[in-house]
């Protein structure tokens, strides 16, 4: 179309209207995203058993085939990005001596952390706002009692002896996906945990944050914008199967650590003796952490020198590799994260697993057993 001819300037009205909407899309949907009181089963049903399950389905299947951490080139892509926008935006601000060009990159900066957002929430993060496990499933009221949390630490000090020798005789899986009975295991737990379809395991990967997993102490996480699982590369063969299955935890829709660490465990007890192993290894560490000093001697005194030194070992593998500054740092980045997620608790939810092991209902065989979800009664309408 010619300018000016009859017409263009309704194109123009049209466009820019339309520029304006798509402009606005991002921040309403960011917005929405962050602040909207999202009714948790809405987001079980819709979400986390509806839409989710699907994306993952493709997703991770995807990323499991690719040789390389879609993380690291998303993580590179938008370094460049944001060093391309800004150098740019000086230049531009320079040579016009204007500050407009460089509140336009700004702009782009924004709306682009606006887009990975939104991305963040429509991939995975939504999960965050899913029903909770504690009205998942039957719970017992009350506080937690502190012997009991002392007889789960002996009875893990218990499995670890029992399971040390057949474990390391049968040894661990370099990848805990070729671990047939665990994959079965987490299956399992899954479809007694919710009607949405099992999720796909990730292969564990290894990613450039390698070393910044080690200075950190972090062990691994889900990459949510490739639901994919990125691990440390220094694990030892006996944590891989734990950790493996916690990220799988959150590739299933637990977002929150102890659901995580719950679904976890659990897969792992359903797996051979070499998975159990590094189960009972993960509810030692957690137990441990929530015990007195004088306490913490006697479980450590009831362990056989078999499981005393492979944990002495990743004692050892963290001493080696920790950098007290960052891993300081970036755990309270995390805090923060998590309780911008609404995750109150922060990263002390890593240690509210033990609540949920001792609290839920269980079958046999650690089966554990849900609550029926029964519907709200209808309000009367008008509210009065
Ligand atoms: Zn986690």
């Amino acid at each position: 179309m010619r300018p000016g001819a009859p017409g263009c300037a309704g194109v123009v009205i049209n466009l820019s209207l339309r520029r304006l909407a798509l402009a606005a899309t991002l921040p309403a949907l960011a917005l929405v995203g962050a602040l909207a009181p999202l009714p948790p089963r809405a987001v079980e049903r819709w979400f986390s058993t509806g839409a989710y399950p699907a994306i993952q389905h493709v997703v991770t299947p995807l990323s499991n085939s690719l040789p390389i951490a879609v993380f690291d080139v998303l993580g590179i892509a938008a370094t460049i990005f944001v060093a391309v926008v800004l150098v740019r935006g000086v230049r531009t601000a320079r040579r016009d001596r204007s500050a407009r060009p460089l509140a336009r990159a700004l702009g782009v900066l924004l709306v682009g952390s606006l887009a990975a957002y939104v991305w963040f929430l429509l991939f995975w993060g939504l999960n965050y706002r899913r029903v909770p496990m504690t009205e998942r499933l039957r719970m017992d009221g009350g506080g937690l009692a502190p012997a009991a949390v002392v007889q789960l630490g002996r009875d893990a000090a218990g499995q670890l002896n029992a399971l040390h020798g057949e474990a390391h005789a049968i040894g661990w899986h370099e990848q805990p996906m070729d671990d047939g009975a665990l994959r079965r295991g987490f299956e399992e737990i899954q479809r007694a945990l919710s009607d949405a379809p099992p999720a796909v395991p990730g292969r564990l990967k290894p990613t450039i944050l390698g070393p910044y997993f080690r200075w950190a102490s972090v062990d691994g996480m889900v990459n949510p914008f490739g639901l994919e699982v990125l691990a440390n590369p220094d694990l030892l063969p006996f944590e891989r199967p734990f950790v493996a299955a916690h990220e799988w935890a959150h590739l299933a829709g637990y977002a929150d650590e102890s659901e995580a660490s719950f679904v976890g465990w659990l897969s792992c007890l359903r797996g051979g003796p070499a998975a159990q192993y590094s189960a009972w290894l993960l509810m030692y560490w957690q137990v441990n952490a929530e015990l007195s000093q004088s306490e913490r001697a006697t479980l450590a005194a009831a362990l056989a020198p078999g499981p005393r030194a492979d944990i002495e070992a990743v004692v050892a593998r963290l001493r080696r590799g920790e950098w007290p500054l960052l891993r300081n740092a970036g755990w309270q980045v995390y805090d923060q994260y998590l309780k911008a997620n609404r995750v109150e608790e922060g990263i002390r939810s890593y240690g509210l697993v033990v609540t949920l092991v001792l609290r839920a209902t269980f079958d046999e065989g650690w089966m554990p057993v849900r609550r029926e979800i029964r519907e709200r009664p209808h309000a009367p309408w008008p509210l009065s």
